[in-house]
């Protein structure tokens, strides 16, 4: 045999195991290197190529599987040596890849078990959860209160025509709370609600008398924003529209109120006043929630805090909605829910509630 004849089968050997160690190449550093610095999907595409180079130089169809056949067709002197050179090249190329195989095999379940425990250890991204804002909290106690005492609640639009923010609850043309500073208008002639009165207007005029509702909701004034006043609030106002209503209908209902809010032995008193919805006209406090009527600070030292304004309906606004004043009397009553609220919770700037900043809400959880 001449080892230098490309016919020689002792050549097709050589050059078999000369090109798998040319392709072998880029895996010897799965032997060689110590730490190897490859993401889950680089193995994995290694691992896919060493099993292609190990079909291409082990399979059926690799030259050394050729080589195999030609055993037995070697000269009888030289057949044994042959079949060495065939096996001891078989036996090489198998263990280098059994190598990198095991390397290759142990490196991917560490790193799949990196990716698994980062899945478990690390936390989901939560959503947070909302949660109701104080001035809900305190307009629902209010609604509760409310519909236990046989009222129903009213919602109605912000937006309002002359009609309804002034004609039909007595405020003439002239009246001071018409003025431009006073109330936001709009351009087409209507203007943001400046109480929530206006929604008795539209109650009355839906549903006629007798009628028992309150009116939680959104009004707005041209207020420069202080600790007291914001030009956004919100108010809640009661109508109470029926046969010989009186203001003792009207005290009492308050009073409840007051006492289902704060307590049993809140006082409330009613002091004379003037709106133009309403005639006679009141306003009315309660016997401080805290200090019981002895002086603090949130009553200012007076034992009394104000909270709103009430009266018997004007006998001009059940005509304007076609309510007949002769047959019908009625009380309405309107207080601030924000400021209701900054009572309650002690709050110094009700700027607070209209800030959103969620270091300050999340106290009402
Ligand atoms: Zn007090």
């Amino acid at each position: 045999m001449d080892g230098n004849n490309p016919q020689d089968p002792t050549h097709q050997v050589e050059s078999a195991r000369k090109a798998f160690e040319q392709e072998f190449g880029r895996f010897a550093r799965f032997i060689t290197t110590a730490e190897l610095r490859l993401s889950l999907a680089e193995a994995l595409a290694e691992e896919s190529a060493l099993r292609e180079l190990k079909t291409r130089n082990l399979g059926k169809k690799s030259a050394l599987a050729a080589s195999k056949k030609l055993i037995g067709r070697v000269e009888p002197e030289a057949r044994a040596a042959f079949g060495q050179l065939v096996q001891r090249t078989e036996a090489e190329i198998v263990k280098a890849i059994d190598q990198v195989e095991q390397r290759l095999s142990s490196y991917l379940e560490t790193l799949r078990n990196e990716r698994d425990s980062i899945d478990v250890t690390l936390p989901g991204r939560r959503p947070r959860l909302g949660h109701r804002h104080p001035i809900t909290l305190v307009r629902e106690r209010i609604e509760d209160i409310f519909v236990a005492l046989g009222y129903a609640i009213e919602d109605d639009r912000e937006i309002e025509t002359d009609f309804y923010n002034f004609d039909a609850l007595n405020i003439p043309q002239n009246h001071p709370a018409r003025a431009p500073q006073d109330t936001f208008y709009t351009n087409a002639g209507l203007a943001l609600r400046s109480q929530t009165s206006t929604v008795q207007i539209h109650a009355m005029q839906r549903r006629g008398a007798p009628v028992r509702m309150i009116a939680p909701g959104r009004v707005f004034r041209r207020d420069t924003p202080d600790p007291t006043h914001n030009p956004m609030f919100f108010q809640v106002e009661g109508l109470c529209v029926d046969e010989g209503i009186t203001m003792a209908h009207l005290k009492g209902t308050v009073a409840e109120f007051l006492r289902r809010m704060f307590g049993p032995s809140t006082v409330t008193r009613f002091r004379p006043s003037y709106f133009p919805f309403t005639e006679p006209s009141a306003e009315f406090d309660f016997s401080c929630f805290k200090c019981g009527g002895e002086g603090c600070r949130i009553c200012k030292y007076s034992g009394w805090i104000e909270l709103g304004g009430s009266g018997m309906v004007h006998p001009n606004v059940l005509r304007a909605v076609g309510v007949d004043p002769e047959r019908y009397s009625g009380f309405a009553f309107g207080l601030g829910i924000d400021r209701m609220c900054a009572l309650m919770y002690g709050l110094d700037d009700i700027r607070l509630l209209f800030e959103n900043d969620v270091r300050f809400l999340e106290q009402f959880e």
